[in-house]
């Protein structure tokens, strides 16, 4: 018996509407705000992960799936993350050199080596958006909005906006000394990884998921004290957006985000009560990445939406779960005869666009409407020999418990 990897999902047909009925949010509410969907290939080049989400990350150095090409010999890797595959896309198709801003969107698998648990897989799905080009608040506000109608068109409106500021080159290197100052007298409490966070990022310290760790950070040195004139106005401006546009969030010092790229605005949307990944929702501005992988000069701002998440939330928040689909005729038959004509009919309908079943098993009569009555079918039809001599046959309303004699050459018509 060979059974799924650890971590990987197999997803059946309920739900798989669950999935795309927030994909179908998800397309409709980019499509408002003008964002148009990249595909990207799901194995890149190793370096540009690297590169592109930072050598120091948890996702570089212990989360990627990598392998050796054969032909080649070259490092390649699964996608962990969507961003850095985009801006690769755009220098290579030149789109930099192109009108400004650029919006896309992307829904896709990604795929990370961890520990899996409830709401946290090795393969998941992700919604993201990118905006290049913008640097001022109004593109963070749109950033987030999208963001925020996403998750309020899925029905959580509940989910909470945490919004942070971690600043720019010019004001982090005073914030990382102040933030050195401070976890250097606390060095004995902090767990191994992150006394090596000291020396290579210590702003990703904020971020350690250790019990004794969160209680530091807790106390530590806010970003949002240390910004320079420019980037507090910028998230002053963004507050301001985000208040006259009615999306409620709240001053989280503690977000920095996971990744390295990440300058000024980073948000999260948390929904409680789905457990410990209760991250539904992660992003912000990084303005430096483009540059660094071999792009203009370019700012740009995103997000990105765990779907398995988000499926989650609803279900917390108790968004009932898309119908399965009944067919409004079931054609029951009586011989061989009888069971071909119904595929023809049912064949017939389909085409005009009519979901219509029949019996394709050989099943006795007794045993299709049973199934029938399984499957949701609103109307039944009964064919033998006596139908198909008469082309006259009772159609019966399941729901009304009514029948009626139609003219089976205009089966069609009588449904609709
Ligand atoms: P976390 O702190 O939960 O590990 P992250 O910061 O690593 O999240 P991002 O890289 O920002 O996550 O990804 C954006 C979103 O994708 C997350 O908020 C989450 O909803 C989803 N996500 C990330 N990793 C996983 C995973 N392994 N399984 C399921 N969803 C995930
Ligand atoms: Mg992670």
């Amino acid at each position: 018996m060979i059974r799924k990897m650890k971590g990987t999902m197999d997803i059946f047909p309920g739900e798989a509407l669950e999935f795309r009925r927030a994909e179908e949010v998800m397309r409709r509410q980019a499509a408002l705000y003008g964002y148009g969907e990249i595909r990207t290939p799901v194995f890149e080049n190793t370096e540009l992960f690297v590169r592109g989400v930072g050598e120091g990350t948890d996702v570089v150095q212990k989360e990627m799936f990598t392998w050796t090409d054969r032909e080649e010999g070259r490092s390649i890797s699964l996608r962990p993350e969507g961003t850095a595959s985009v801006v690769r896309a755009l220098i290579e198709h030149g789109k930099f050199s192109e009108a400004m801003p650029q919006k896309y969107f992307y829904i896709g698998s990604f795929f990370r080596h961890e520990a899996p648990q409830a709401g946290r897989s090795r393969e998941f799905f992700q919604f993201g958006t990118e905006l290049f080009g913008a640097a001022t608040p109004e593109a963070d506000a749109c950033a987030i909005s999208l963001a925020s109608s996403v998750l309020r068109s899925l029905g959580l409106a509940g989910v909470r906006l945490h919004l942070n500021s971690i600043g720019c080159a010019e004001c982090r290197p005073a914030y990382r000394s102040a933030l050195l100052r401070y976890y250097d007298e606390h060095r004995p409490e902090l767990c191994e990884t992150c006394r090596t966070r000291m020396e290579k990022n210590p702003l990703r310290l904020l971020d350690c998921k250790e019990p004794g760790c969160r209680a530091l950070a807790a106390g530590a040195p806010r970003t949002l004290d240390c910004l320079c004139e420019s980037c507090r106005a910028h998230f002053d401006t963004l507050c301001g957006l985000l208040d006259e546009a009615g999306v409620a969030y709240e001053a989280d010092p503690a977000i920095v985000r996971g990744l390295d790229y990440y300058t000024r605005t980073v948000f999260e949307f948390i929904a409680e009560g789905i457990g410990a990944q209760s991250t539904v929702c992660g992003g912000g501005r990084y303005d430096g990445l483009v540059a660094s992988l071999g792009g203009p000069d370019t700012p740009a701002v995103g997000v990105g939406m765990g779907l398995t998440r988000v499926l989650l939330a609803q279900k917390q928040q108790g968004v009932p779960a898309p119908e399965t689909p009944a067919p409004l005729l079931y054609i029951a038959a009586l011989g061989e005869a009888a069971r071909g004509r119904g595929s023809v009919l049912v064949e017939g309908l389909r085409r005009a666009g009519v979901y219509a079943e029949s019996d394709v098993v050989g099943r006795s009569l007794k045993a299709q409407m049973k199934y029938a009555d399984k499957i949701g079918a609103r109307y039944t039809l009964l064919l033998g020999d006596a139908e198909l001599e008469s082309g006259r046959a009772t159609l019966r309303d399941m729901e009304k418990s009514e029948q009626r004699e139609i003219d089976l050459n205009r089966l069609a018509d009588e449904i609709r």
